[in-house]
């Protein structure tokens, strides 16, 4: 008998929870129709949802008290914080991570298993096809993955969701990074081990709504670009440096025809606007500092990701 550990991270979920646990048991109760072989052990993580989530979960916990757990916060901490703390609470064979709104179809579980029993990979990992999205989000949502692409260290497959089957090993990799800000689907990429990625087509969600806000989004994508990459810094330094160039060769320009035809008034308006126009990479380039040091401000604090309130 395996055990897959589900990390289920939930936030004002309380339409969906009893929805998923019905849903992932069909799928587990068709699995094992042949020989009983996996078993489902369930970990909830609570990201201080301030509606009936928290008592749904006991409920369900009293109910199946061998099966499923959760993990409480205090506050909302984010679904980072909360995919942190399923990582390291899991105790299964094997470890997948979905969302509780069954955009993540559980019927994939038994592919994805299926490829992992091959021995190949430690990880399979999900791309959604096509995803009903207004055209501002679809084109800063690609413009994201070629910046990311170009940028960083690690590779991110477009589109590629956070739901994953994850062998033990690759689970303690995950688990040895400790950094307080986390960007996962970077995480992921970077531990390395073989990754074999499914397609399917975008689900709507089962109930509930959407908790990312476009601002979050953009925010979230800023995060995956500071946390894997410096290349913003290098990009500072090389338009800072030629913002001198071109400034000095502006002084040189002026001073030259200040002593041929004599002072001009005339240029003032040229004058401000180059002013301003290398004011504001300067203050471009101290922004992108800004964003490392503020990074670097919350990594030496030490503070824990999460806080957990209860746990079963
Ligand atoms: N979630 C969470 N903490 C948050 C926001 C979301 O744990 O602060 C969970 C949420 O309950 C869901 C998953 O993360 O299970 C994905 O969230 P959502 O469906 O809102 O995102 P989308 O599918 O639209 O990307
Ligand atoms: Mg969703």
């Amino acid at each position: 008998m395996e055990t897959i550990t589900l990390i289920v991270p939930c936030y004002n979920e309380q339409e969906s929870i009893n929805l998923f646990y019905q849903t992932v048991e069909k799928v587990f109760a068709k699995l094992n129709a042949t020989t009983t072989k996996y078993e489902a052990d369930y970990l909830f993580v609570n990201d201080g949802s301030s509606d009936k989530t928290e008592q749904i979960l006991q409920e369900l916990h009293q109910q199946h008290s061998a099966t499923v757990h959760y993990i409480s916060f205090s506050r909302n901490f984010g679904k980072e914080a909360a995919i942190a703390a399923g990582f390291r609470n899991a105790g299964g064979d094997y470890v997948a991570l979905m969302d509780v709104d069954l955009q993540d179809p559980p019927e994939l579980l038994s592919q994805m298993l299926e490829i992992i029993n091959t021995g190949e990979y430690d990880c399979v990992g999900c791309v959604q096809t096509s995803r009903k999205q207004n055209p501002i989000r679809a084109f800063l949502s690609s413009s994201f993955y070629k910046v990311i692409d170009k940028l960083s260290d690690v590779k991110i497959k477009q589109n590629v969701r956070d739901y994953r089957l994850m062998t033990r090993r690759y689970v303690d990799a995950v688990n040895q990074l400790t950094e307080y800000n986390r960007f996962s689907k970077g995480i992921f990429s970077w531990v390395g081990f073989q990754t074999k990625y499914i397609e399917y087509p975008g689900q709507p969600r089962a109930a509930g709504e959407s908790h990312w806000s476009l601002w979050q989004l953009i925010n979230y994508s800023i995060e995956g670009i500071i946390d894997f990459s410096d290349a913003p810094l290098r990009i500072a330094t090389i338009i800072g440096g030629i913002s001198c160039v071109l400034a000095v060769i502006g002084i040189i320009f002026v001073i030259v025809r200040a002593i041929c035809f004599g002072g001009a008034v005339a240029g003032w308006p040229s004058l401000v606007s180059i002013i301003l126009l290398i004011g504001g990479i300067q203050l471009f380039c101290l922004g992108i500092l800004g964003q490392y040091i503020g990074k670097i401000y919350l990594e030496t604090k030490h503070r824990p990701q999460y806080l957990i309130k209860e746990q079963q």
